[in-house]
This record gives structure tokens, sequence and C-alpha cells, in this order.
């Protein structure tokens, strides 16, 4: 960082607002400002003067390639590059870059999955700019630089093959609804809401070469085998610890990377696991924390490899410590930069604030299965319900003061705040609420931390998107009745009305709010009495995607539509089945091509040393029983899994796929782990073929 600063460095491969400003004549930018803020259509010769602007741009800063970029149902993105070259037939070459060229394109990306939305034969995918989230350069380490343009990756029928496209449709399904809502409580300034959101990323890094020596790594991105260290997170000396040299080193380019292309990486620091971190960053619009936070995971996977390190996003890669998620942090903010989840001074703010949260509590308690159907994979079930992340029942924390306004808004009763003078509610005020009760309760699936809400449930590996279309859906399906009664009530019975609908919601969703600790038995015995879902597989948990209440949830608010949903419901299922099978391939090649040879070679040893030491070799008979008693075992076991694995690839229905993954083959492979983590202890180490937990998590 010698001869940079952080001023010059950031936003410095975006094609940023300022950029824009800069770069385009006025009425251009003017014209495309209401594109991007109000979501007027672009005009083609508008489009033109944009794409020439930034192909000049692009080009001044080492751009040879252009490219769509777009988010797939795959989870991760896709790009395709094309070069800016355009051949002119008297042997030179046009760099070109047309309006068509930003606005739209057609990749032949058939190969992704669609859940039956389209045949590859047929309608191909088409990709379309989303102009608000910024252009910006990619530079690879060979010093490629790519204009990249993020899309939205749609079929002509116009359905939904990406993450994106539902996602903007949600952001815009809880403006319209919000505004509805602030518009009846008097509002008449704010033009827009936006649904904004900052993703904590957590991941582990560990050697390369460890890493390079485990095919379960390599091919899973977890270890499926591995005996326990003998420390692991029990002294609690990792999380905030002190950021070891070659570490720090990392953030540091990770940061100076992500800052480059706009993303405004804040806080690092060692989380609780060893080896094990977390980044967190400013937050933006929920649209751009996608695309950024995608960009985040990609960046630190490249960044760790220029270290000699790799960095691992799965969400268990070690069993017996802490896994990783995503911290989603959500709020909404009017455009005039309200935050509506933020208490207020006055009683006007208080009560807009309360009917906000009001909405969030009957959203979360109606739809709390389709929150967790958006955090189910296979990874994230190793983590939900595992005693270190949140539990797989959604229930949300408030903090004890507010649950207390709550439970006497709830009774009618008068509502005060600890610190705050009593004031009657129904008449024409709210209580004043106390800006900051946020008593930490790091359990909660849901906690409210002072002025927004944080996700937790969300798997450190998997797109934001998911989560957050559900989130925005769900809170504008809230917000619309609640719309609905404010204006039907009028301006006069407004505020008996407001009084009304916090005290209804308060008293019928009031099961959902928890705020002890998530983790104890006894609140899964509560939390079944309250009638709360406790969904513990992913299988399970995605049929929330399909059921009735879905279909009309997605519908009505114009974000899915059941066509969408089903294929998003097989698409998952598919990706579920898949990731065990591979896991399970993978399990009977190291068990047959590893550990069992490793153990017959150890055996051999203690064979050796019976016929030298004869009636002495008391010891090498006793280990040599044992392991070959393991051995045995674990042979049967490999064949167990194999055959497991076998039938279940054979079921041709997705789900009954997928439930016999889920059922047979996991517990197989769990098995087999068992006797070769046994082994892992008393064979050699100079024998054993792979890394141990603790060269993966202590030798950084
Ligand atoms: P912590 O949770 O550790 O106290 P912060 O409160 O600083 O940390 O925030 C954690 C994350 O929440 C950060 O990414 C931050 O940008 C984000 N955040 C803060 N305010 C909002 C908001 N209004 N909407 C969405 N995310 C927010
Ligand atoms: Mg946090």
């Amino acid at each position: 960082m010698a001869d940079t600063t952080l001023p010059t460095i950031f936003g410095a491969n975006v094609f940023s607002d300022r950029v824009m400003r800069e770069r385009l004549p006025k009425e251009t930018y003017k014209a495309l400002r209401q594109t991007i803020d109000r979501g007027v259509a672009l005009k083609p010769e508008v489009a033109t003067v944009v794409a020439n602007a930034m192909r000049d741009w692009a080009i001044e800063k080492g751009a040879t390639h252009y490219t769509h970029w777009f988010h797939p149902l795959t989870g991760s993105t896709a790009e395709k590059h094309d070069a800016f070259i355009q051949p002119t037939g008297d042997g030179g070459v046009l760099l070109e870059f047309s309006g068509k060229q930003l606005i739209q394109g057609e990749p032949d990306a058939s190969s992704f999955p669609s859940g039956g939305l389209r045949s590859t034969f047929e309608a191909r995918g088409y990709t379309a700019w989303d102009c608000t989230s910024p252009a910006f350069l990619k530079e690879d380490a060979a010093g490629n630089v790519t204009l990249t343009i993020p899309t939205a990756f749609c079929s002509y029928t116009g359905e939904a093959l990406d993450k994106k496209t539902p996602l903007l449709r949600s952001m815009t399904a809880v403006s319209d609804q919000a505004l509805r809502v602030l518009r009846a409580l008097g509002d008449k300034t704010t033009t827009r809401v936006i649904s904004t959101v900052g993703p904590e990323q957590e991941y582990f890094l560990l050697d390369k070469d460890f890493y390079l020596q485990r095919l379960d790594l390599i091919t899973t991105g977890r270890t499926l085998f591995g005996a326990p260290p003998p420390k692991g997170q029990e002294l609690e000396d990792q999380y905030f610890g002190a950021i070891k040299d070659r570490v720090s080193a990392f953030m540091r380019d990770l940061d100076i990377e992500l800052w480059k292309m706009g993303i405004s990486s804040k806080t690092e620091h060692n989380e609780v696991a060893p080896a094990q971190y977390e980044m967190a960053p400013v937050f933006s619009t929920t649209n751009i924390a996608a695309d950024h936070n995608q960009l985040v995971m990609e960046t630190m996977q490249k960044v760790a490899l220029r270290h000699g390190m790799v960095c691992l996003l799965h969400e268990k890669p070690y069993a017996g410590v802490n896994g990783s998620g995503k911290h989603n942090n959500w709020s909404l903010a009017t455009d005039t930069g309200v935050n509506l989840l933020e208490p207020g001074h006055t009683p006007h703010e208080n009560a807009q604030f309360l009917v906000f949260l009001c909405a969030l509590l009957k959203a979360v308690d109606t739809h709390a299965d389709i929150m967790r159907a958006t955090c189910a994979t296979s990874g994230n079930d190793h983590r939900l319900g595992a005693n270190e992340a949140p539990p797989a029942i959604i229930s949300a924390f408030l903090g004890d003061e507010l649950t207390e306004i709550l439970e006497r808004l709830a009774k009618g009763q008068k509502a005060a705040s600890k610190e705050a003078a009593f004031i009657d509610i129904g008449v024409d005020t709210l209580p004043e609420l106390p800006k900051d009760n946020t008593d930490r309760n790091r359990t909660s699936p849901f906690a409210f931390t002072g002025n927004k809400f944080e996700f937790r449930t969300v798997g450190s590996s998997q797109s934001i998107s998911g989560p957050n279309v559900a989130l925005n859906t769900i809170v504008a399906d809230a917000l619309d009745e609640i719309a609905t009664r404010l204006e039907n009530a009028g301006r006069k019975n407004r505020n008996a009305e407001i009084a009304a609908i916090v005290k209804e919601i308060a008293r019928k969703h009031a099961r959902v709010i928890f705020n002890g600790n998530n983790y104890a038995e006894e609140w899964e015995k509560e939390a079944d009495k309250r009638g709360l879902p406790n969904v513990r597989n992913a299988v399970a948990a995605l049929e929330a995607f399909t059921t009735p209440k879905a279909v009309k949830l997605f519908e009505k608010h114009k974000v899915l539509s059941k066509g969408e949903l089903h294929s998003r419901y097989d698409i998952y299922l598919e990706q579920y089945a898949k990731h065990i099978n591979i896991e399970a391939r993978t399990a009977v090649q190291m068990a047959r091509r590893q550990f069992i040879p490793a153990a017959l070679r150890f055996m051999t040893e203690l064979g050796n040393s019976v016929a030298v030491t004869g009636k002495h070799g008391v010891v090498q008979r006793v280990l040599l029983e044992q392991v070959g008693e393991l051995l045995a075992s674990a042979h049967k076991k490999v064949d167990a899994l194999e055959s497991e694995a076998g039938k279940a690839r054979s079921i041709s229905e997705v789900a009954q796929q997928a439930a016999a993954f889920r059922d047979k083959v996991l517990p197989a492979l769990q098995k087999l782990r068992a006797d070769v983590d046994e082994l892992e202890e008393i064979v050699p180490r100079d024998l054993w073929p792979v890394p141990t937990y603790a060269d993966m998590l202590f030798k950084l």
C-alpha cells in the first residue's frame, strides 16, 4: 500500500455515480438516474451513450473484455467474457460496445439448472443489465481486466432463471407496501423504501499444502473424516484474538481488492473456532449487498491462494468446532434516509417504528417455514440445531424492554419504557422507546439489534439473495394488510387503528418472540408447545416453497410464480442429493485408497514386530487385534456406504432421492467416519495419509 491511499483505492474500479456524472452528458446522466432511482425505461439512445462512456472508461483502465455477470440458481456466479474488438475487414479492429450489448446479452447458458422452466433445446436465457448495481472492473492475477456488468438472467418467457430477478422484484414489493403504510401514517415526502443489508461473512483459512492433501476438502469443502484434535475451541482464546501476521497480510490484501470494487469491507476479526474469521462490510441496498457478497466470497478464495492458504466457505468444514454462517443484517430505509426500524424520539416516530416492528413479527411468525427454507442446504444442516448456530426453530429476539412494551400493548395497558414516562396508548401517542436496548443474544436466529434485524440462520456459502427475497416479500405482505387497515380507517381514526393493529399483532404473534437461550433443550419443548415449526433438515424444509401459502404469497406480490417456486424446489433438492452423493463417493475413495491401506501397513509393521519379538510382543498383539477389528468394520462400512449411495442414485423422483441421501447415505457415511476416526487415533502419524485436525486448525 506504499504509494496508494484508501481514498484513491476505494471504488477505483467502479463505474460509480461520480464517474457517470463526470463522463456522461448532463441529460444522459439525468435520464440514467431516472432509470436507476425510479425504474423509468431506458431509451436506446441513452443506452448507447452510456455504453460508449463505460467502454472508454474501462479501456482506459486496461479492460479488454466485458461480461454480463449473473447469478444462476447454482448459488454461484457466472460470466462469459467477450472482447471489445470488432474486426473492420481491412485487417484492423474497432473497439465496440453498443447500447444493445450493454442492455442485453444472450449467453449460450443452457447448461444452468432451470428446474423445468425451459428445455435446453428451446427458449434460451438472456441477461438484462441491472443498472441499480454499478458495473465494475474485475482484475485477475494474470492481469486481465474485465468490465463486469451485473445482470438478471431470464428466459424469453420472462421466467426468472436466477437469484437476482426475484430479489429485484421483492425489493419493489416491499417498497410499494411500505410506502402505502407511510402514506397512511401521514408521510408525504418518501417516494421509495429500500431494503438494506449488511452481511457478515464467516470463513476458515488453512494452509494450502494441507488442503491439497485432502480429497474431501477439495471435492466437498468439508472434512469427511478427522479425529478430534487435543485442543479445540474450549479455551475461548480465538474469538477477537490477536490476528496472526499471515492472516492479517491476507486481510489487508482482501480489503484492498474489495475496496477497489467499491465493497466497503470494514470489520475483520478472529471468530470462535480456531482458524475461523469474519468480515463485515458497511450495509447497502439488498441488491448491491447480494452482488457484493458474491464478490466477497470469490475474492476471499482468490486472495487466500496468493498467500499460500485456502479459504473454506462451507458451513461446517470441521466436526467439533463451530461452523460458519452469514449474519444477514436487514432493515428498511426511506429514500430520505430514515431507518424504519430505528426507534424514534417523538411519539409519531415511535408509532411508525412500532407498526414496522409489528409487521416484522407478523411476517416472521406467519412465514417462519419460508425463512427456514431459504437457508436449507446440505451444508447448513450440520450447523442448524448443533448448539452453535441458531436452532432450526425460527423465533425473534426483541430484548426484554421491547418485549415488555409489546406485552403491555397487547393487554391494552399503558406502555412505558424503562426510563420514559407513561403514555396512553390508543389516544394520540405511543411511548418514547429506548434507543439502544440491545442486550445481545447470540443464540437467536432473528435478533433485533437496535435498528435492524440480524438473520443468523443463513449459511456461510450460500447466496444471500434467497433469504432476502423471503424477508422482503413476507414483510411486504404484512405491510400490505396493515396498509389496507390504515387506509380504511382514514385520517381521523388513524391513531386508534394503529393502537388496534399493534395490540392485535402483539397478541397474536407474541409466540414468535423468544429472548432466552435458543440452544437450550427446554426451548425446543417450549417452541413445540407454542406451535412453532422445527424443521431439522433441508429436504423437509424445502417443502415450504411449494405450499399453497407460499404460492399465494409470492404470486400476490409478483415475486415468484408457482412455476418459478417449483423450479427452485426441484433444483435445491437436486443440489442436496448431488452434494451428498459427492460426499459419499469421496468418502469411499478415501477409505479404500488411503485409510484402509494405511491401517494395513500398520498391521504389517505390527505383524513383523510380533515375529521379531516373539513372546515379548504383547503390546503388538493387542494393537494388531484392535486395528484388525476396526479395519474389518471399516471395510464393511465402505461397502455399505457404496451400496446405499448406489441405491439412492437409482431413484428417479427427486424428493425421494434427496430423502434417501438424507436417511440412508448420510448415516452410512457417519458410521464409516466413526471407524476411520478411531483408526486415526492408533495408527502412527507417519503412516496416516492425510493432515490431521490439529494440522489444519492450528498450523497457519
Ligand atoms: P455488530 O452486529 O457486530 O454490532 P454492526 O452493528 O456494526 O456490528 O453491524 C453489523 C452489520 O450490520 C454491518 O455489516 C453493518 O453495516 C450492518 N448494518 C448496520 N445498520 C444496518 C441497517 N440499517 N441495515 C442493514 N444492515 C445494517
Ligand atoms: Mg453482528
